[in-house]
């Protein structure tokens, strides 16, 4: 029998644990009872804001003869080790026996891209017959079922080493140049490992959860391999790869046209730069992007996107481009990926004075320009190349900046 189990929010962001954590040390109490086939680690909508975190939920395959078992572990394990103490962690666990329905995978699609409510997590797990279990709100029930349905077509893979409990929210010691050894060896069949416009580490968080480091890559055995060159400064605990939708833009889908775009999604969108880029105060960046029935959104890079601001900034009114990015509740898009399809080249601007070199001034409605001082004239408009910087292809936003669920430049050729 194939047992699914599903989990999520377990975990806290103030005090600490992670959802990836209890899927670690449940699969190693499962092994005493049967073969944990496959290990999922799944994000979910990154627009929601019920959590700061990565809104990821775990789920695990186990082949086992002992279900009851399997389920009375399980229980005892979440119970063990979700954080009950924080009010805005409400945990669930979901089981099923057998190959899930596809309306399990059509829900993934929808915690995906839409904000979906515990209600309707406990209505089709009700007609499905799934025994799930609830504690406190029961909201992980979502993620838990989600996690389940996620058939991982595209995927990614990631390593986690876990630190014993008593090195739990003190500062962690990993040698930086074994992480720059390992990327330089193994990137790109593993990435994000470190970003070299900020000096930062990314595979080592800097919460008090219990995630020593991670390394993301292309399969189970480079991660594998990867996390070897690794020196960690304490001893790993436990660790765990996981299958995950990481870095594989599984949160974005295509829209044709502005009025399409929702609260809450995450799109792909192509349309025309119809205002100048501005800066705001704290370093953001919007500018305003149109679709060909006239409709307008703003675009916004934000100042945590670093010099990815440097592309946006350097877009002028014309240029035609594809954007990549989540929607928030006032249906601004948060800019991941910027694709610039078509850099407009040159303009109309009124003609300067042969004479002087000042730019003449219009001398009335169809009566042509001229040049006050020197009382030079011309006819009509002249076409004048632009100057630009940046080029026609894709931008990411830099590793620092990158949300779990995009997928790097690197996977996307
Ligand atoms: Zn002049």
């Amino acid at each position: 029998m194939l047992l699914h189990i599903g989990i999520d929010d377990t975990d806290s962001a103030k005090h600490g644990m992670c959802t990836t954590y209890v899927g670690a040390v449940l699969s190693r109490k499962l092994a005493k009872v049967g073969e944990v086939e496959e290990a999922k680690l799944v994000r979910l909508n990154p627009n929601i804001k019920y959590k700061t975190r990565g809104n990821a939920a775990v789920a695990l395959a186990l082949r086992t003869k002992k279900v009851a078992e399997a389920k009375r572990i399980t229980r005892r394990v979440v119970e063990e080790l979700a954080c009950f103490d924080d009010n805005n962690t409400n945990p669930g666990v979901v089981f099923y026996e057998g190959e899930p329905p596809e309306d399990f995978s059509r829900f993934y699609r929808r915690a995906l891209h839409e904000v979906v409510g515990i209600d309707q997590a406990e209505s089709l797990l009700r007609e499905r017959g799934a025994e799930y279990v609830k504690y406190k709100l029961g909201r992980g029930i979502v993620g838990a079922l989600a996690a389940i349905g996620a058939e991982l077509s595209r995927a990614t893979y990631e390593y986690i080493a876990y630190r014993a409990r008593e090195r739990w929210g003190t500062p962690r010691n990993l040698d930086t140049a074994s992480v720059l050894a390992m990327d330089a060896l193994t990137f790109p069949l593993t990435f994000n490992n470190y970003d070299y416009a900020e000096r930062r580490v990314l595979i080592a968080p800097h919460t008090p959860c219990p995630v020593l480091f991670g390394i993301r890559g292309t399969s189970a055995q480079v991660v594998q391999e990867a996390a070897e060159l690794v020196l960690p400064g304490e001893d790993i605990a436990l660790s765990m790869v996981y299958k995950t939708n990481q870095g594989t833009d599984a949160h974005l889908q295509e829209v044709s046209r502005i009025a399409e775009v929702r609260p809450f999604s995450s799109v792909i969108l192509a349309g025309e730069v119809a205002s100048a880029p501005r800066v705001i105060q704290g370093g953001h960046v919007f500018f305003e992007l149109c679709d060909e029935h006239g409709e307008q959104i703003t675009c916004a890079a934000y100042e945590p996107t670093k010099g990815f601001r440097n592309v946006v900034r350097a877009l002028i009114p014309g240029d035609r481009v594809r954007v990549y990015g989540g929607v928030d509740e006032s249906r601004t898009i948060n800019l991941e990926k910027l694709e610039v399809l078509r850099l407009k080249r040159e303009r109309l601007a009124n003609p300067r004075c042969t004479r002087c070199g000042r730019r003449m001034e219009s001398a009335g409605k169809g009566r042509g320009y001229r040049c006050k001082r020197c009382r030079t004239v011309a006819k009509e408009k002249v076409v004048e190349e632009l100057e630009r910087n940046i080029q026609e292809k894709l931008y990411s936003v830099p590793p620092i900046a990158m949300r779990h669920l995009a997928k790097p430049l690197v996977l996307c050729i």
